[in-house]
C-alpha cells in the first residue's frame, strides 16, 4: 500500500498548532512512526489519516477538536483499534488518538471504576480484579472500554448484570465545539441516554464512571466438540439456553481447529455460586461429547487472556464483519449456520455469538439509545484472510451469503458497533423506537457532522 507523504496547507497548521497546544503528541503521515501508530486490528483497512493527536489528557482533546475543525479537517476518534470497519482512521483526516489515555482508578468502597476514555477492557479488568471485583464487558482484552460501551457492549456477564452500557454511571465528553461537559442521569441526561448505544456520534468520551460487581466463585474455560457433533449439540443447546440462570453466559463460535476443520466452542463464565456452577458446567459438557473441556476457577482477566492469546494467534489477518440478531437458534437458522460454515472459504473465517439474556432483557427499551432488550444471540458473521491472499473478495462473499441467508431467522436490525452505512435497512432498525430521537439528538449535539466517522445512525 503507498502512504502519501506530501501535506496539504491546513494539515501542517493543524500540526503546528497542536503542537503548540498539546500535552501529547503529534504524529504526520510521512513520519517514522505512522504506520506504528496507525496500526488498527483489522489489516483490511487501508484508510491513510493525514496526521495523529495522541493525546495525554483530556485537554488535549479539547485542543484536537477546536483544531480539526479550524482548520476543515475530518476527524475520527481511535481507542482500542478494534473497531473491523476502521472508523477509527478517517482518511486524510485527524485521528484523535486515546491510547495514551488508559488509567483505571477502582473505588472498591462504592464500587465505582473511573476509566480513560483510551483504557482497554483488560485494563479495567485488571485494575477491578484486584480488588476482587468485576466489570460486565466482553471477550476481547484488546478492546477499547469505551468503544464497546458506548455501542451497547455484549459479553458474559450480560445475564447477571446488563450490558456494559447498561453499567455505565456517567461520563466526561469533548462535545463538537470543543467544550468539556459532565454527563449522567442528572447532568446533560440527553446526552447520557444517546451515549449508552449511540457511540461516538455525540463527542469524544475522555472518562467513563463504570458500575463494579463483586466477583464470586468465577469458573471459565473452553468446551470443544467435533463439527459432527455440532449440529446435535446446538440443537440441545437451544433448549438448555431458554432456561438458562442469570448468573451463567455463554459464548459460543466455530473457529477452524489445528487441522483446519471447523468445530464448535462453548466459553461459559459462571459467576456464583460453586456448587451450582460445577453442575451446570457439567450440564453443559454432557451437550455432548467434548474433544477438549478446560472450565475451571479463573478470573475474569485471565478468562480475557485466553482469549486474547486465540486473537493474537491470528494477528495480522483482514476482516470483515456482518451481524444478525436471532431470536432463538431454531433448527433452520442452525442449519444454515452450519451449512455455510462447513463451505467457509478461508481456515480464518468463523461465526462467533453472543446470548443477551437476563439482565439484559429487564431494561425498559427506551431507558437508553440501545432498544434492544429482547432475549437474542447477537451473531458475528467474521470473514478473514491473511493479507497475502488477494483481496478476499470470496471470503467477504461467503460472510455477506450467510448474512443474507439468516435474515429470515433474525430481528430486524443488528449490533450497532457492526453495522456498517451501506447496509441502510439494518442501520435503519438497529435502535428499533429509539431511532428518531437518536437522530434528533444528533442534531442538537453535532449538527455539522463532526462525528461522522462513528457507527451509522438511522435516517
Ligand atoms: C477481537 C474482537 C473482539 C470483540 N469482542 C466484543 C465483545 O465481546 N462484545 C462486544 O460487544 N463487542 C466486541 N467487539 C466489538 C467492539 O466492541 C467494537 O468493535 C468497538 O467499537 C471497539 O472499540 P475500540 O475502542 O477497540 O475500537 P476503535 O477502532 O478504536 O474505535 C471505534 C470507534 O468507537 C468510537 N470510540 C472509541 N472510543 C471512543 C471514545 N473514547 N469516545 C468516543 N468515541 C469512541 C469511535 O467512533 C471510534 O472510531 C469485538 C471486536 C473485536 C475485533
Amino acid at each position: 500500500m503507498s502512504v502519501a507523504t506530501t501535506h496539504t496547507a491546513s494539515e501542517l497548521t493543524a500540526a503546528r498548532e497542536l503542537r503548540a497546544m498539546m500535552q501529547g503528541r503529534v504524529v504526520l503521515r510521512g513520519d517514522d512512526d505512522y504506520a506504528r501508530t496507525r496500526r488498527i486490528w483489522n489489516g483490511a483497512v487501508e484508510n491513510q489519516p493525514a496526521l495523529f493527536a495522541v493525546c495525554e489528557t483530556s485537554a488535549d482533546v479539547e485542543a484536537a477538536v477546536r483544531v480539526a475543525r479550524r482548520n476543515g479537517l475530518p476527524l475520527s476518534v481511535r481507542g482500542g483499534g478494534h473497531d473491523w470497519a476502521g472508523r477509527a482512521l478517517c482518511p486524510d483526516g485527524l485521528v484523535i488518538d486515546l491510547a495514551r489515555m488508559r488509567q483505571v482508578v477502582v473505588d472498591p468502597h462504592s464500587r465505582v471504576a473511573t476509566v480513560a476514555g483510551g483504557a482497554t477492557t483488560k485494563d479495567l479488568a485488571v485494575a477491578a480484579g484486584s480488588h476482587g471485583l468485576v466489570a460486565a464487558l466482553g471477550n476481547c482484552g484488546a478492546v477499547g472500554v469505551a468503544g464497546l460501551a458506548l455501542g451497547g457492549g455484549y459479553g458474559p456477564l450480560n445475564g447477571r448484570y446488563g450490558l456494559a452500557a447498561d453499567n455505565l454511571l456517567g461520563a466526561e465528553v469533548v462535545l463538537a465545539d470543543g467544550r468539556l461537559v459532565a454527563t449522567g442521569p442528572d447532568e446533560e441526561p440527553e446526552l447520557f441516554w444517546a451515549i449508552r448505544g449511540g457511540g461516538g456520534n455525540f463527542g469524544v468520551v475522555t472518562s467513563l464512571r463504570f458500575r463494579l460487581h463483586e466477583m464470586r466463585h468465577m469458573l471459565a474455560g473452553p468446551i470443544v466438540y467435533s463439527w459432527s457433533e455440532a449440529e446435535s449439540v446446538l440443537r440441545r443447546y437451544a433448549a438448555f439456553a431458554a432456561t438458562m440462570p442469570d448468573e451463567l453466559g455463554v459464548s459460543m463460535g466455530m473457529p477452524s481447529g489445528p487441522d483446519g476443520q471447523p468445530t464448535l466452542l462453548l466459553l461459559p463464565l459462571w459467576n456464583g455460586d460453586k456448587h451450582r456452577g460445577e453442575q451446570i458446567i457439567r450440564d453443559l459438557q454432557a451437550l455432548g461429547t467434548p474433544q477438549l473441556a478446560q472450565v475451571g476457577p479463573t478470573t475474569y482477566g485471565d478468562m480475557l487472556a485466553l482469549f486474547d492469546a486465540a486473537v493474537d494467534a491470528a494477528d495480522c489477518c483482514h476482516w470483515e464483519t456482518r451481524t444478525r440478531s436471532l431470536p432463538v437458534l431454531t433448527p433452520g437458522a442452525v442449519d444454515a449456520i452450519i451449512t455455510a460454515v462447513a463451505r467457509k472459504t478461508s481456515p480464518y473465517s468463523m461465526v462467533n455469538w453472543h446470548h443477551a439474556h437476563g439482565a439484559a432483557t429487564r431494561i425498559a427499551a427506551e431507558e437508553m439509545a440501545f432498544g434492544l432488550r429482547r432475549e437474542h444471540f447477537m451473531v458475528e458473521i467474521i470473514a478473514g484472510w491473511k493479507p497475502d491472499a488477494g483481496n478476499g473478495a470470496e471470503h467477504r462473499q461467503w460472510a455477506q451469503e450467510l448474512w443474507e441467508g439468516l435474515a429470515r431467522f433474525a430481528l430486524p436490525g443488528g449490533y450497532a458497533n457492526f453495522l456498517v452505512p451501506r447496509d441502510r435497512e439494518q442501520v435503519r432498525d438497529a435502535y428499533g423506537s429509539n431511532g428518531a430521537r437518536l437522530r434528533s439528538l444528533k442534531r442538537r449535539f453535532d449538527p455539522d457532522g463532526v462525528f461522522a466517522s462513528a457507527i451509522p445512525l438511522p435516517d
